[in-house]
């Protein structure tokens, strides 16, 4: 039977622990140096306009620079960095430029002859990837000879990890990650992203694990500092143990088992070699999701709050990044309105799947459900946000509609709001800003 390797690393000093990583897991051997090399990592998010928590979101920029060091060594001169961070307004290039210049990708560029790429800026290329999935993806990514897969070690709120297979969705145009997010429940999310990672070139995975964080994948997670690296030229033995050692065993996580499914492999780590550090005893439980009421109709703390006559049932994986990026502003923008007089039977519902309840008034977030029941007959009064992305003022006036008077404040400065959870941080010298900075000598 073949043994797939994957290396696991504590880091302990630049360079030389991902060199370890690198050399335990044997995922460079065989790369030639005449190789076109692209780099990705994860920005998942980004700002220009507050300091926001990266520990745990972004990949830091010290793996970056130190793969680059070593893809250097083996003589590759042609490497590209390339990601697609969403932003709110798809003419936004600045917010990417920004984001490149900040992590020192430009100093890359100028000490190492490194390449940087926004992949939105450069063309799509259509790929089948079988039982109906077809999507768009970077052609940059699509004609290199090899590619360097750097994910943060990160769990995901709706697809429990965010590893280095998910990470690849990174790679796809904007109207392919919303088909992802299915309003089938059947072939969801999961069912989509298990194959983002099955027609990329030859790669090798590298989890940063130097920041973790539970419900990620953005800054309104809690962070860790943990100080592991997982190595493999297996990108799914890289990310079955990564959800091991972010606590959840690979059949726990929805899309590697679709994943293993698909390569006919086994999900209980017998056909995969763990080298180096213990799996054990890096393994800790990161929580995934935001807690919420039994009936799944207010998060945990709103209820505890006493909150009545409204309900924002949990979000599923058919929400999709604007979508999504709304939910925690909406949310917090409610508790701060709550006065402890009961609204009256508000429902606020999202995503592609969610169903109107008949007698509630209804705020449909979103131009998918507007779609799906705008001829909705039992609605007693519903209220839409007919764009994609959802328009921030127009779910203001629709709340206030309703009589729930929020305050405007969080959603029109949706790019700001970010900066608050870096209170959480202060005075917490393991939460190094340097990790994201590459210095110009
Ligand atoms: S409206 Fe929301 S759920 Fe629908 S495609 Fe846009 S972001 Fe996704």
């Amino acid at each position: 039977m073949q043994r797939f390797r994957v290396a696991l690393t504590q880091y302990e000093r630049p360079l030389e622990s991902v060199r370890k990583t690198v050399d335990l897991s044997q995922g460079l051997d065989h790369l030639p140096p005449s190789a076109k090399v692209f780099i990705k990592p994860n920005i998942v998010f980004w700002t220009r306009k507050a300091q926001f928590p990266k520990w745990g979101v972004v990949t830091t920029s010290r793996v970056i620079e130190d793969m680059v060091v070593l893809l250097k060594e083996r003589g590759v001169s042609r490497i590209t960095i390339g990601e697609g961070t969403v932003v709110f307004d798809p003419k936004d290039k600045a917010t990417a430029a920004h984001a490149f210049e900040y992590l020192g990708y430009n100093v890359l560029r100028d000490r190492y002859g490194v390449k940087n790429v926004n992949v939105f800026e450069r063309p799509f290329q259509k790929l089948d990837l079988g039982d109906g999935i077809v999507l768009k993806f970077s052609t940059e990514i699509l004609e290199s000879d090899f590619v360097v897969n750097i994910p943060v070690l990160k769990t995901h709120a709706q697809a429990v990890v965010s590893l280095g297979i998910k990470n690849i969705k990174g790679m796809l145009d904007v109207n392919s990650r919303k088909k992802c997010h299915s309003a089938d429940a059947v072939k969801d999310l999961d069912f989509w992203i298990a194959r983002l990672a099955d027609k990329i070139p030859p790669s090798f995975t590298i989890l940063d694990g130097i920041y973790t964080i539970e419900r990620g994948p953005g800054p309104d997670g809690k962070a860790r500092r943990s100080n592991i690296l997982i190595g493999s030229a297996d990108v799914l033995s890289a990310d079955m143990v990564g959800a091991k050692v972010l606590g959840y065993e690979p059949n726990q996580v929805p899309h590697l088992v679709h994943a293993a499914k698909n390569r006919n492999r086994p999900m209980d780590l017998s056909d995969v070699e763990a080298l180096g550090a213990k799996i054990e005893d890096l393994a800790s439980l990161h929580a995934y999701t935001f807690p919420y009421n039994e009936s799944a109709t207010l998060p945990v703390p709103m209820e505890k709050m006493g909150i009545k006559g409204l309900s924002y049932p949990k979000y599923d994986n058919s929400l999709c990044t604007y979508c999504s990026g709304l939910t925690g502003a909406i949310l917090t923008s409610i508790a701060f309105a709550w006065k402890g007089e009961p609204w009256s039977d508000v429902e606020i519902l999202t995503g592609k799947r969610m169903k109107p309840t008949p007698g509630k008034r209804s705020v449909l977030v979103g131009k998918c459900l507007y779609q799906v029941h705008k001829k909705h007959p039992d609605i007693a009064e519903m209220k839409v946000i007919k764009t994609c992305p959802p328009a921030p003022e127009a779910i203001i006036t629709a709340l206030h509609d309703l009589g729930v008077d929020i305050s405007p404040q969080i959603l029109l400065n949706l790019e700001t709001a970010p900066g608050f959870f870096m209170r959480k941080y202060e005075g917490k010298p393991e939460f190094d800003e340097s990790f994201f900075r590459i210095e110009a000598h």
